[in-house]
């Protein structure tokens, strides 16, 4: 058998969790969209149901997922419907729903519902992605009232800079906010992981970790809170074939590698088609034999090759950590210019075990 596999700590999973809880003092949806950023949503879901608040996902396939696998917990449909016709399994499933547009707001006025429904009613505070206008805001959430269709009303806005632990625009993004829903008496929900962890001041009745649950940090440079996070995924294969250099031999496609001096190098059974980021160069951190190492030459589809030279004890067979305990995704990430969400997101191909059940 390939021995390429993901490792996913559920344990480690909870103790996230937690964290975002404890932090915040808030109610916790735990973010498994796209799979639960490729940690498998229904295992993730069902290692979190006993003690999560809900679970939130970015559309009805993602929630009748989690249904069909017996998740009785709410389950919040990020960008609300897509066309009108979902709303019946909306209630037949009881999603919660985020309705982010007018045209959305027209549909369910419009809808025949056997059931009232949840919303979630997104402000655009500076984001410009989704979200009302806030001149429309107030209006939006008479409309939902007085349409007889809806039984709770939650307010919500998502941040664009919350990452950045300098930048003031997360505060002008709460001003607007507090500004549109004045008046408004209903519950809130404004942080996602960055504003969790780097954000304490701020208020929310309801969070929305995602990154921060897989046990990566958002943030660029070090975080007190962040160091508290555990990784969840450990990617790790073994080598598979063995060989010795002598100084000025090139190493796999295009010869982005050549050796400077006589060199052991590890062939690992991990390649793009798993997930592992083409992009990353010579350099990138690897764990061979429990001791880093590192990357060289390009990335190949199912192979990629590691130094040996300095690591003695490695040879066939040797277990590699792609990325886990000792190599953060998050530096990972940073080596191959893109962030741990699309490094955990790409994974394929690979089994997952999970332990900490
Ligand atoms: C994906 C998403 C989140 C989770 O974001 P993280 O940065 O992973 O914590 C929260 N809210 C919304 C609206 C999202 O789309």
């Amino acid at each position: 058998m390939r021995p390429a596999r993901a490792l996913i700590d559920l344990q480690a999973l909870r103790h996230n969790y937690q964290l975002a809880r404890e932090v915040t003092g808030a109610k916790a949806l735990a973010v498994v969209k796209a799979d639960a950023y490729g940690h498998g949503a229904v295992r993730v879901a069902q290692a979190l149901e006993a003690e999560a608040d809900g679970f939130a996902v970015a559309c009805i396939e993602e929630a009748l997922e989690l249904r069909a696998a017996g998740i009785s917990a709410p389950v919040l449909l990020l960008e609300g419907f897509f066309e009108a016709d979902e709303l019946p399994l909306i209630i037949e499933h009881d999603l919660w729903c985020v309705v982010h547009s007018l045209w959305q707001l027209d549909a369910i006025e419009q809808a025949r519902l056997s059931k009232p429904l949840t919303v979630w009613l997104k402000l655009d505070s500076g984001m410009h992605r989704v979200g009302l206008h806030p001149k429309d805001y107030h209006e939006a959430y008479q409309r939902l009232l007085a349409s007889g269709k809806v039984a709770k009303i939650v307010l919500m806005s998502h941040f664009a800079r919350a990452d950045e632990l300098d930048c003031v625009r997360s505060d002008e993004q709460v001003a607007v906010f507090e500004a549109a829903r004045k008046g408004l008496a209903a519950e809130v929900s404004l942080r996602n992981s960055p504003s969790v962890l780097g954000w304490p001041a701020m208020s929310s009745d309801w969070v929305r970790p995602g990154i921060m649950l897989y046990g990566a940090t958002p943030f660029g440079e070090e975080q007190a809170l962040a160091a508290r996070l555990q990784p969840v995924m450990t990617l790790e294969s073994k080598v598979i074939c063995v060989r010795e250099l002598p100084a000025g031999e090139p190493v796999g496609y295009g010869a982005k590698f050549v050796t400077s001096k006589p060199m052991r190098i590890g062939v690992v059974a991990m390649g793009y088609a798993d997930g592992y980021p083409r992009h990353a160069p010579t350099g990138t951190p690897v764990l061979v034999a429990g001791q880093r190492s590192q990357l060289l030459g390009r990335v190949s589809m199912d192979m990629l090759c590691v130094d040996l030279t300095d690591v003695p004890q490695a040879g066939l067979g040797s277990t590699v950590e792609l990325w886990g305990k000792n190599i953060l995704a998050s530096d990972v990430a940073v080596a191959a210019e893109t962030i741990p969400y699309q490094i955990f997101c790409n994974l394929r191909r690979v089994p997952r075990l999970y332990c900490g059940a």
